[in-house]
């Protein structure tokens, strides 16, 4: 990584996808947007045909250190974060052990700085060890050095109505928010793919669309009986988006994400038995996809986050049954996300930035992140080519793990560069002005 330039000039970009300008940052900080801002000596990045966006921020990483350093460390996959235009991930709690006390977080935050390529948001665990039988130190985490305000015990679901209640309560004395994966377990016992007429015909037991539309309903009434903040994790059925739409409606405080394969890939992928489409919650029918869409276009659906989930081929490549839950997302979300939204006409380059960084990092209350592309700003932002594709090879990751979806896949749009606070995080090329 390249330290602070004392000036540098992002020449002819289009700020979300708007007019062409020069954009000039003075340590780490954008110091002018206009037209031709270069002076005396300045290092130039020819921005031209590229898109600016803030720098993008995800809800849900899995970075898988400490514990699973085999499938993926904080560098690798801040590393990976970075060439995919992040800026800041929240890095999830089931990690071993899992990160439900103050020092753990701190562990996770501290590797994240020491690794430079995006800020780490370590996401604290709502129950002891993910037990789901009582409440964690949610206090001493958020009085943290890591300042934790998402909690989750996200791969499995706080299902006790009491316990979710009252973590609701407790995050509510330091702004924090509670961050649900909306799985019934009951409902869910077994479960291989999404219930279907095709999980009929693999054999495979099925995973309801019930079993997340009931923990979302339940959830964003009892946030709203306690005056709380709910975020909901990877929604990936209508019916869930039609609950959202009516809390949303009560002027509860309720948000929501969907990641980027649930916007782009349908239950029909399972009938290939290739475990890389194995996650949970399970890939969707085609008609969930068009409502998971509509929700993100209207504003429904608040974010797009990665649920990065990755596994050493071991977990991964063996039979669909005893095959992981996850697959990875951070080095493609903003392709699929242009491939699904912008190139569909759903959404504007204005609008991706909203819910890949302005709306994450308010969820988050990461203050420094998401903000608007203007003088006195940190210089926090991605440089995009819209008009590149790319083939996607499991083997061009940065990732320790392979299990990506779109591998094979023709995808459009290219990350160039990634700046946090003025210093790339990716390569990037200069000349002389
Ligand atoms: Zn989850």
């Amino acid at each position: 990584m390249s330290q602070p330039r004392p000036t540098l000039v992002i020449r002819g970009g289009r700020p979300l996808g708007g007019l062409v300008t020069d954009i000039s940052i003075e340590n780490g900080v954008i110091a002018a947007v206009g037209a031709d801002v270069a002076g005396e000596g300045v290092e130039v990045v020819d921005a031209r045909g590229l898109i600016v966006l803030p720098g993008l921020v995800d809800l849900h990483t899995h970075l898988r250190e400490p514990g699973r350093e085999d499938a993926e460390t904080v560098e690798t996959g801040t590393w990976a974060a970075a060439r995919g235009g992040f800026t800041a991930v929240h890095a999830m709690a089931n990690t071993d052990p899992v990160a439900d006390t103050a020092g753990v977080v701190e562990q996770v935050w501290r590797l994240g700085r020491e690794a430079g390529y995006c800020d780490v948001a370590p996401v604290g665990a709502v129950t002891v060890g993910l037990g789901g039988e009582r409440l964690a130190e949610l206090g001493a985490m958020a009085d943290s050095a890591a300042r934790v305000r998402v909690f989750s015990d996200d791969g499995v679901c706080v299902s006790d109505a009491v316990l979710m209640r009252r973590a609701l309560e407790y995050v509510k004395a330091f702004d924090g928010v509670v961050a649900q994966h909306a799985q019934e377990p009951r409902l869910t016992e077994g479960a291989q793919m999404n219930e279907g007429e095709l999980s009929g015909v693999l054999g495979m037991q099925g995973w309801p669309a019930v079993a997340e539309e009931a923990i979302i309903a339940r959830d964003a009434m009892l946030a709203a009986h306690v005056d709380s903040r709910l975020h909901v994790c990877h929604v990936s059925t209508a019916g869930s988006v039609e609950i959202l739409r009516w809390a949303k409606s009560k002027g509860w405080d309720v948000t929501a994400e969907v990641t980027p394969h649930h916007l782009l890939l349908t239950d029909q992928a399972a009938a290939t038995y290739d475990p890389v489409y194995k996650v949970n919650p399970p890939l969707r029918t085609a008609a969930d996809v068009d409502a998971v869409r509509a929700g993100l276009a209207d504003g429904t659906i608040d974010a797009v986050a990665t649920d990065h989930a990755p596994h050493p081929v071991e977990d991964k490549e063996c039979e669909w049954a005893a095959a992981a839950f996850g697959m990875l997302g951070l080095e493609t979300a903003l392709s699929v996300v242009q491939h699904t939204m912008v190139d569909t006409g759903l959404l504007d380059w204005a609008g991706v930035a909203d819910r890949m960084s302005v709306r994450p990092a308010r969820i988050g209350r990461l203050g420094e992140h998401g903000r608007p592309l203007r003088a006195g700003e940190p210089a926090t932002l991605v440089l995009y080519d819209p008009s590149a594709s790319r083939v996607v090879q499991a083997q061009d990751s940065v990732s320790l793990s392979r299990n990506t979806p779109y591998a094979g896949m023709t995808l459009p749009g290219r990350v160039v560069a990634t700046f946090l606070r003025g210093c790339c995080t990716t390569a990037v090329e200069t000349v002389p002005a």
